[in-house]
């Protein structure tokens, strides 16, 4: 650990040595991935994108429920940008009850989760002011992956969740599989019947040699060809280990982070960079899709790419039709 972010972390007081991070009024997206580990099995998992293992990712090092709280004290956030908790399922850490108390007040947070959790120790131990917040989508939002979660399971939760004071968002994938999409419309259907917030999110990636979602730069998450370019983000993401990275695809490859959120000289200033890139063509789905941006308006992508070179030839890369195990981005991180 580097000198100044042990002394940065010298007993709790020492939060007072990190500097503040103030994201800028185009960052859109602020999210620690407090674990990777996960109680589901989705065979379709982002997390484990080409070829990553899910004992890998449930391994990697965690940090402590003290310095996830630093970290989200060095935070000043805009009314209309909460902290989103996230995973794999980020109930798991066995720290989350004291981050969500612990950490100060005005920072509001999202929570994107599975909802396996014990509900009822959930309202005992969460302060509904944290998940509080004016926003066009429920603070909390819960995944409903079919053959994994029971739908059943999760109606009755949100309904404790929202008798308890909790504004709950329930959500499926629009699968491009006709029988799947049928049942998520069913699903949809009688959930919005009972007062439930159910909503469908896109179908990204491949489904029988066909690739679905809009995607900003041609050839940029079907790995045929891995070309340099330069790539500022957006966003400001941080893995379990507390590592910072410009993307999805880094993150979850644990591939060279940026920085790290207790870096003492770490700030909003550090992310808003073009850094050269070795790996377009392994961008993540999330990242490069055309999507809503937290103002809930079409058009925006969270990473922005130019001078793309194919790294043999020094030409710009041509889009390619090779796809490489590319799956439903949706599905990952909830
Ligand atoms: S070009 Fe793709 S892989 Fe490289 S940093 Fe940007 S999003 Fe990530
Ligand atoms: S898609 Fe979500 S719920 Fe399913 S295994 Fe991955 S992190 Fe867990």
């Amino acid at each position: 650990m580097p000198d100044s972010r042990r002394r940065a972390l010298d007993h709790h007081s020492g939060r007072a040595n990190l500097g503040p991070i103030i994201p800028k009024a185009d960052h859109n997206y602020v999210a620690f991935f407090l674990t990777l580990s996960c109680n589901l099995k989705c065979p379709y998992c982002i997390n484990l994108h080409d070829h990553v293992h899910r004992i890998d990712q449930a391994r990697r090092k965690m940090m402590t429920a003290d310095e996830w709280i630093s970290a989200a004290d060095r935070l000043t956030l805009r009314d209309d940008l909460p902290l989103t908790l996230q995973g794999g399922e980020p109930t798991l850490h066995k720290g989350f009850f004291r981050i969500v108390n612990e950490v100060k007040p005005e920072i509001k947070m999202d929570l994107m989760t599975n909802m396996m959790f014990d509900v009822r120790q959930f309202i005992e131990n969460v302060p509904t002011w944290r998940f509080d917040r004016q926003a066009p989508y429920a603070p909390i939002r819960v995944s409903y992956h079919p053959g994994q979660n029971d739908i059943e399971d999760l109606i009755r939760k949100t309904f404790k969740l929202q008798d308890a004071g909790f504004r709950v968002g329930l959500y499926g994938i629009a699968h491009p599989d006709a029988t799947i999409a049928k049942h998520i419309q069913d699903v949809q259907a009688r959930c919005l019947k009972l007062g439930i917030d159910f909503r469908t999110k896109e179908f990204l990636g491949f489904h029988e040699d066909k690739l679905y979602g809009t995607f900003k730069y041609d050839g940029s998450i079907n790995g045929a060809a891995h070309c340099a370019c330069e790539c500022r983000t957006t966003e400001i993401i941080v893995d379990p280990s507390g590592n910072v990275f410009r993307c999805h695809s880094d993150l979850y490859k644990g591939r060279l982070p940026i920085a790290h959120i207790l870096d003492a000289d770490f700030n909003e200033e550090s992310i808003d960079v073009f850094r050269s890139c070795q790996n377009f063509g392994d961008c993540n789905p999330c990242d490069v899709k055309v999507k809503t941006n937290r103002h809930q308006i079409f058009g925006h992508t969270s990473v922005e790419i130019r001078d793309i070179r194919n790294t043999k030839d020094d030409g710009t890369i041509k889009s390619s039709t090779v796809p490489l195990n590319v799956i439903p981005a949706q599905a990952g991180n909830q």
